[in-house]
């Protein structure tokens, strides 16, 4: 994962950008300033926006959190060939392998989300991903070519010893990918970095995937547009965030269409096919891990029992746009969202 250039626009976007930007430059004496800066990593465009009391600590601040990006980037990325989880998929069948406190959190977190999500999110899949090569070779592998594959798409396999802080695959061939869920646990820690380096408040978004800090200076919640998953750059609600985090998975991000069917980069799998439930599911939560990690999963198990699992869940609420286009709101979120 991360890897795609033609991920730059993001599921969400900020709708503060034009007002941050405007008081950057002319704070008065003891007002905090705002900074704003981007750049591409894991694959995507990740955009920093720092509240602090002066220039120097608000850029001291963004560069620590670009930083941590890149350093989980070095454990996490399969498209790093030295990275943690790469050297746990290349001892697939062989043996164990020792990682770090944060490789470990995202794969035991990411097992968690499987659970939840009654196997809807599969960290497993890569093998039938790569099958389908959505962005670059737009293929539609051979129902055999599939069967084939499924032995590998095998969570029972899958063994992380949280004790020993290991990894490690029991099948040859099997590989887990932390795609669907990474880019959250990154703005999550890279928030934490903004604050220690003196931040008073902050927005950290990897694309889609946003963490929230405080408010914006004058005491607003910070603005976060959903992407309509029908209408390219428009927006279909405004909510509003404090210490939240908010993702989206969509069917619109990366997809190809062949005889009128979409085929896009979510599969189901149960069926290693793209997951038929969903255009859109966007969650709300307190941590970026749990917003990225259960909206991917919840676009698997559709509108009906992904509402089920929202309700039940403390500090997680949704907008799923289902598979005809309706919207669907949680109960928390209904009072807070604003159509543009
Ligand atoms: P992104 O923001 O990159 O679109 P998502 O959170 O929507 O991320 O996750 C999608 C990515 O996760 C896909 O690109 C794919 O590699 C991987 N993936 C696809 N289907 C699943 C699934 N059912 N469970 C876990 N990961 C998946
Ligand atoms: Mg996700």
């Amino acid at each position: 994962m991360w890897r795609t250039p033609s991920h730059l626009i993001g599921s969400v976007v900020l709708g503060l950008v034009a007002l941050l930007v405007g008081c950057a430059s002319v704070p008065a004496q003891s007002d905090p300033v705002v900074v704003k800066r981007a750049q591409m990593q894991m694959g995507t465009l990740v955009s920093i926006t720092v509240v602090a009391r002066n220039e120097a600590v608000a850029h001291a601040a963004a560069t620590a959190g670009f930083a941590e990006i890149r350093r989980l980037e070095e454990l996490l990325s399969t498209w790093i060939s030295s990275s943690e989880l790469s050297r746990v998929n290349a001892s697939a069948g062989i043996k164990p392998i020792h990682v770090s406190t944060d490789t470990l959190v995202v794969v035991h977190r990411a097992m968690q989300a499987a659970e939840m999500t009654d196997g809807g999110f599969n960290i497993a899949i890569g093998p039938a991903v790569e099958a389908w090569s959505v962005t670059d070779g737009q293929r539609i592998p051979a129902e055999s070519e599939l069967d084939a594959l499924r032995p590998l798409v095998d969570l029972q396999a899958v063994h992380v010893d949280v004790r020993e802080q290991t990894i490690y695959l029991d099948k040859a061939g099997m590989r887990i990918d932390v795609g669907g869920i990474g880019k959250g646990y990154a703005a999550d820690q890279a928030v934490e970095a903004l604050r220690r380096a003196g931040a008073i408040a902050g927005v950290v978004a990897l694309s889609g995937d946003i963490k929230t800090f405080g408010r914006m200076p004058g005491g607003k919640k910070f603005p976060v547009g959903i992407q309509h998953p029908r209408k390219d750059g428009s927006v279909l609600a405004w909510i509003d965030l404090e210490d939240e985090a908010i993702s989206t998975a969509g069917d619109y991000e990366r997809f190809f269409e062949r005889d009128g069917v979409r085929y896009h980069h979510i599969l189901d799998p149960r069926t290693l096919q793209p997951a038929r439930s969903c255009q859109s599911v966007t969650v709300v939560a307190r941590e970026g891990i749990w917003a990225d990690g259960l909206d991917t999963g919840i676009f698997v198990m559709g509108v009906e029992l992904g509402m089920q699992l929202v309700e039940a869940l403390p500090d997680v609420e949704a907008i799923i746009v289902d598979a005809e286009g309706h919207v669907h709101v949680s109960s928390g979120l209904r009072d807070r969202i604003r159509k543009p």
